[in-house]
């Protein structure tokens, strides 16, 4: 089976503040060796479950993070900018029988969420169909499209309560505990690792088994963004066939995630 391996930084265990997870934060080369080792936890799991292929999105803010020669040796790494499907690259081959989520973080506006956001700063809310979606919600309808299950997840406990509502085949791994936006209660990043690991290995073991099913949307799809500021809005509104609905809210309506994810990635770049 080929698994694939989404990472991102702010739901990484012992990652709690801004300082840790921008690029140009005192803490960031910290956070990055943080990020590989949860990223090597994952991988790990994965093969000892089955998996025949792991391949690895770096999926955080300059998707350069992950440091090349600590990685696990036989995962592919997906690197680098301007990608169509961001976070999810690669995914469309649909060909993967498990997916996973390692690192991620509530959407905006969660409360106690750490570093809680969704794709941008610029997020309030963001709706799929009516249902409040973050980075892991679009994600795994993206990869659903494509037949691909999500099987694991890993951050905060808040994170935890959006895979329960959304996705409650997947294995959720909480690695730390939400105290507000910016403090969390970790798990060392040892114990983080082990856990991952042994639960990476039971997710591919259930997925083999048939127990994660890709989240399909009903056609067609309707994507709601709610922006910060009329501004961000005005800016994401030129994109063809977007709706506005009122000063910070635009509409756009596909026929699929396929379309959905071009025009949201058309609007992220341009508000
Ligand atoms: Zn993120």
């Amino acid at each position: 089976m080929r698994v694939y391996i989404s990472v991102d930084l702010e739901g990484i265990a012992c990652v709690a503040t801004t300082k840790d997870a921008w690029s140009d934060g005192n803490n960031y080369e910290l956070a990055r060796r943080l990020m590989t080792g949860e990223a090597n936890a994952a991988i790990q799991g994965a093969f000892d479950g089955g998996a025949t292929e792991v391949v690895v999105a770096d999926s955080h803010g300059p998707m350069d993070n992950l440091i090349p020669e600590d990685l696990h040796e036989d995962a592919w790494i997906i690197r680098g900018q301007n990608r169509a499907a961001c976070m999810m690259e690669g995914v469309e081959s649909g060909d993967f029988g498990a997916v996973m989520l390692v690192g991620y973080h509530a959407m905006a506006g969660t409360w106690g969420g750490g570093l809680a956001h969704s794709f941008s700063g610029d997020v309030a809310q963001m709706r799929l169909n009516g249902i409040a979606v973050g980075e892991m919600g679009f994600n795994t309808a993206y990869a659903g499209h494509f037949g691909a299950p999500l099987a694991l997840v890993a951050g905060d406990d808040r994170l935890a309560a959006e895979v329960e509502a959304l996705a409650p085949w997947a294995e959720r791994v909480i690695v730390k505990h939400g105290i507000n936006r910016i403090a969390s209660r970790n798990l060392a990043p040892k114990k983080a690792r082990a856990l991952i690991q042994a639960r990476a290995k039971v997710a591919v073991e259930r997925a083999a088994r048939g127990e994660m099913k890709p989240l399909r949307l009903e056609s067609p799809v309707r994507l709601e963004v709610a922006f910060q500021t009329p501004q961000h809005a005005d800016r994401a509104a030129v994109v063809p066939g977007a709706e506005r609905l009122d000063g910070t809210t635009l509409v756009y309506t596909g026929a699929d995630m396929v379309e959905i994810n071009r025009a949201w990635m058309a609007m992220m770049r341009l508000s």
